[in-house]
């Protein structure tokens, strides 16, 4: 793995926090100062297609980015963004099994939505997220 690899997975490997690209190169920037946008887009897929992270795909936002491999549902604020990993009960694919009949189901990508309540307090959002 080279050096800017290795920074890249150890930030999101670091926090259990759902980082986008641009959060992650500003955190890698302060290591690197040299590192390029784009060699951290380019790692982050390089990290996603060896399995090393996962990618989380954002409707209308940016996609963030995963050090939990396993499958996970997403508790997701619609305020602000912020994403929590949720523990999946084993059996969670049974009621999709009934919908599939005939189909093996192999994984889920399952994403709840909430306000979050520093949101419901309008403490946060998407302007005072970073702070
Ligand atoms: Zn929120
Ligand atoms: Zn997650």
């Amino acid at each position: 793995m080279t050096r800017q690899r290795q920074l890249i997975y150890n930030i999101i490997n670091a926090a259990p926090e759902h980082r986008t690209a641009e959060e992650i190169y500003d955190l890698a920037r302060a290591e690197m100062p040299s590192l390029a946008r784009g060699t951290v887009y380019r790692n982050l897929g390089l990290l996603v297609q060896s399995g090393q992270i996962r990618k989380l795909e954002m409707p209308d936002a940016p996609a963030r980015y995963d050090r939990e491999r396993r499958p996970h549902p997403h508790l997701i604020c619609q305020v602000c963004g912020q994403v929590e990993d949720l523990v999946a009960p084993e059996e969670l694919l049974g009621p999709f099994s009934i919908m599939t009949p005939g189909v093996t189901l192999t994984g889920y990508d399952l994403k709840l939505y909430h306000v979050c309540p520093a949101c419901q307090a309008g403490k946060a959002g998407p302007v005072a997220r970073k702070a």
